[in-house]
């Protein structure tokens, strides 16, 4: 976008603006802040801008008011300091002026948006001279906003953010210092198979946590008691960690932090991993495990880090990923970090400021991470190309 002259020109700008709402407000506006600078700079070109994103997961052709981006827009307005006209009508044309921003109703109220419909994508390539790809977070996805519209517009490119993403998660992944430590807690090993199956032949160390370092701790032939883990996993768990053709070490905890049920009040237990009796949930990483994993991330070169260790959303359970991200953060590598939850646990524990990169994307960190192509950015390069 740095590239090409914007004056007066009519700016069609895909964002990521899905932002938790509840109560009818904004929760958290992160992404919405992350998108401010593109959209300043696209204004000071004095461009005509109109901005569009999805919210939440409507059902196509049914524009119910709890997905409508109107919190947005107010958001908007105030962090920009501009009016920001919310427009319900406008596949079929709208008009402004250069110099104004209006925010697009959800763009998942239209019909044919997530099959990416060659005539959705036609008409919203109408309204512009130059589409502006800038959603990083939706950019795996094939959809009439994020990808069909960039085929047909007058002029497609990559707008800052996304730039940006790519640049920083580039640079952790193509020619990384070593050694790379990877972070991946969350809950489920099947969700992130993938992920652990590519991190494992890149990085050095991978460190596992939460339900998926459950899956490992039973594969080791540990009792895991009622943990959330996932028995028809263990031995895609034993393959990873007994790869000896250089991939990654795995390092298991050697001590959990339990509890006899899963509540914000159960009172937490720290247990050596082979003392886990059949009625313990294991929710979190045990101190001394932590303090080991730290240690492994102060000498890193480089960082790659999705999910949280432990379930953070009860403190008693969140010491694991408070210590990890506090250690991501006073280690000097690179690091990179992406993932709904793991945004929150950055909030949570403060760490923001110290993390070289925070990825808005959730999935489609996921998928750059794994080495695959972003349809969104594939069809840029096309374009680009030509
Ligand atoms: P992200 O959104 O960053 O990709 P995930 O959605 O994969 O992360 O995982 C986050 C969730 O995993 C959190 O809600 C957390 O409570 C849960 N979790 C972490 N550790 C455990 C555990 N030991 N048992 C159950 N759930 C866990
Ligand atoms: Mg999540």
């Amino acid at each position: 976008m740095a590239d090409i002259d914007l004056s007066c020109k009519r700016v069609l700008i895909r964002e990521d603006l899905n932002v938790p709402i509840s109560d009818g407000a904004v929760a958290s506006d992160a992404r919405i802040r992350a998108a401010l600078p593109t959209l300043r700079k696209a204004l000071a070109d004095n461009a005509a801008v109109m901005v569009m994103s999805h919210l939440g997961r409507p059902t196509e052709g049914n524009p119910a008011q709890e997905f409508s981006l109107k919190p947005v827009a107010e958001r908007l307005s105030s962090l920009l300091d501009i009016e920001v006209r919310l427009v319900s009508d406008w596949i079929d044309g709208l008009t402004l002026q250069p110099g104004e921003l209006v925010l697009l109703e959800n763009v998942r109220f239209l019909e044919g948006e997530k099959a990416s419909d060659d005539a959705l994508s036609k008409r919203m390539a109408k309204l512009c001279d130059v589409f502006v790809m800038d959603a990083f977070g939706t950019a795996h996805r094939a959809q009439a906003s994020t990808y069909g519209v960039a085929k047909y517009a007058p002029v497609a490119c990559a707008g800052p953010l996304l730039a940006a993403e790519l640049e920083a998660l580039g640079r952790a992944l193509d020619n990384p210092a070593r050694p790379i430590v990877a972070v991946v807690g969350g809950s489920k090993v099947s969700t992130k198979l993938t992920v652990l199956d590519a991190l494992g032949r890149i990085v050095d160390q991978l460190i596992v946590g939460g339900g998926i370092a459950n899956t490992f701790i039973a594969a080791a032939g540990h009792n895991v008691g009622k943990s959330l883990y996932e028995a028809d996993m263990l031995d895609t768990a034993l393959s990873l960690v007994s790869k000896t053709d250089g991939s990654a070490s795995i390092p298991l905890p050697v001590d959990v932090v339990v509890a006899n049920e899963f509540s914000a009040d159960a009172k937490a237990t720290v247990k050596k991993v082979d003392e886990v009796s059949d009625d313990d949930l294991i929710l979190d990483i045990g101190p001394k495990t932590s303090a080991a994993f730290a240690n492994l991330l102060a000498g890193a070169g480089t960082i790659i880090w999705n999910g949280p260790v432990g379930v953070f959303e009860f403190d008693q359970f969140g010491e694991g990923t408070r210590v990890l991200a506090e250690a991501i953060a006073a280690s000097d590598a690179f690091s990179v970090a992406g993932g709904g939850d793991t945004l929150a646990a950055i909030d949570k524990y403060g760490v923001a400021d110290g993390i070289s990169y925070i990825s808005t994307g959730g999935g489609a960190f996921l998928e750059f991470v794994e080495g695959k192509k972003l349809p969104a950015v594939e069809i840029l390069e096309q374009r680009a190309a030509n």
